[in-house]
């Protein structure tokens, strides 16, 4: 086979054999086939797409180029959740803990943020101490002992996806449902949970803009894991604004903890919860997703959760204190209010504009060489409906030095306000099963 002839034939619009695309991703694992030929080949998928049959057989490459973990024989189910990314998605900080005091395991590999979006990765590390780099044998070994792993993504799982992702980044190729659903679900499927929900965020902080190319992801990657045996629910929800009034690392960690605690935003508990009863009833724990949330709810008015918490940190070498008083946590040394100019309701919060912000701060990073300033990023001070005057907070910025004034009239640009309250709008935009 050559690379140039799968080349051709995508451009023209032809579909590829199972042989065809599994040739084409080991040939790139041996070196055989560079990146420019790799990326033609991207470009010419973005624009003529993947059938059906094409995506799986993708997926099932790139889980097949490294190890295939298996759980099977733990004797409790073990699950997985996975973000598209987005503003202050912190939900897996609270909801993993959530999970492993629910009764089941949870093995989960996270990303790093890139660009406006965070990752878990990077908000664990702002615990001091804390590692994330565990190899495959001791993240299975900290599943069975602890009940939940948390780590970066292995060079030994799917490492094709590792390559191939690094490459989409920069030829302009990642906005592809195929090949973003094949990427996500390569990683599920590599690391073995039995049942996984995907938080597929819409809106303008979000990789899907609208509901619609939302569903359609979603359906590609619940098919996905539903045919390579993997209990797979998606709950699409909304990223129109930050979730929870955190974003930045430390400050994300510290609302998880408050929310572990009970006195976190409503908003981001929502979500969990969503997520959470979703997948508790794909791993047949409970009958009925109202059994589930009540499991789950259960789990932060006892305190077991906030202690699954501290036991995750404590298997990853991390300051447990930090978990006992968040206030242990990084802090930045400049924090000063953002003043709102005007008066009115807040209709608006723009996710991505928040998100950019935070990211010129230090909280994020632009390439995948920068380093990113634990302590940084924002806290909004003010939620949907709320009625602000003039010279009132609509948020706090946390900054290494004074904020300039063309971030703080980026930042004031994020929030709408008009003489009447918003209608309700929901956070729970779809469930695909
Ligand atoms: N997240 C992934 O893991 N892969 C993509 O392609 C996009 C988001």
């Amino acid at each position: 086979m050559r690379a140039v002839d799968l080349i051709a034939a995508k451009r023209a619009g032809r579909a590829h054999t199972e042989d065809e695309i599994r040739w084409l991703v080991s040939a790139y694992m041996r070196d055989d086939v560079p990146d420019y030929q790799i990326s033609a080949w991207l470009m010419a998928v973005c624009w003529r797409g993947l059938t059906a049959d094409e995506t799986r057989a993708l997926t099932l490459a790139l889980a097949d180029s490294g190890r295939r973990l298996d759980f099977k024989a733990f004797g409790r189910p073990v699950v997985d959740k996975h973000s598209t990314g987005g503003v202050g998605d912190k939900t897996t900080l609270v909801l993993v803990p959530m999970l492993a005091a629910a009764g089941v395991s949870v093995a989960k590999m996270s990303g790093r943020g890139l660009g406006h979006t965070g990752g878990t990765i990077d908000k664990l590390e702002s615990i001091p101490g804390l590692s994330t780099s565990i190899d495959p044998d001791r993240f299975v070994a900290a599943v069975r002992d602890h009940g939940l792993a948390v780590a970066a993504q292995s060079p030994d799982l799917a490492p094709a996806d590792g390559r191939l992702y690094a490459l989409r980044d920069v030829t302009a190729t990642v906005e592809s449902i195929p090949l973003i659903a094949s990427s996500v679900m390569s990683k599920k499927i590599a690391t073995g949970a039995q049942a996984v929900v995907l938080d597929v965020k819409v809106g303008s902080g979000a990789f899907m803009k609208d509901l619609d190319s939302a569903r359609a992801l979603a359906r590609a990657m619940v098919d996905l894991g539903r045919s390579s045996g993997v209990e797979t629910v998606a709950v699409l929800t909304d990223m129109a604004i930050p979730l929870g009034a955190a974003i930045g690392n430390a400050l994300e960690v510290r609302e998880a903890v408050e929310t572990l605690s009970g006195q976190g935003p409503a908003d981001l508990l929502t979500v969990c919860c969503a997520l959470g009863r979703e997948v508790l009833v794909s791993a047949r724990v409970d009958g009925t997703p109202h059994e589930a949330e009540r499991r789950l709810t259960r789990t932060i008015d006892d305190g077991s959760a906030r202690a699954a918490l501290r036991r995750l940190v404590e298997s990853m070498g991390g300051d447990v204190r930090c978990i006992d008083d968040p206030g242990r946590l990084p802090a930045a040394p400049h924090v000063s209010p953002l003043a709102s100019s005007d008066e009115g309701y807040v209709t608006g919060v723009d996710a991505l504009v928040c998100g950019e912000v935070a990211m010129r701060l230090g909280a994020g990073r632009a390439t995948k060489q920068d380093a990113i300033d634990p302590a940084v990023g924002l806290v909004l001070r003010v939620k949907l409906g709320d009625r602000v005057t003039r010279g009132s907070a609509l948020a706090e910025i946390h900054a290494r030095s004074q904020p300039p004034v063309d971030l703080l009239d980026q930042l004031r640009g994020a929030f709408t306000l008009a003489p009447t309250p918003p209608s309700a709008s929901p956070l729970i935009l779809d469930v695909i099963r």
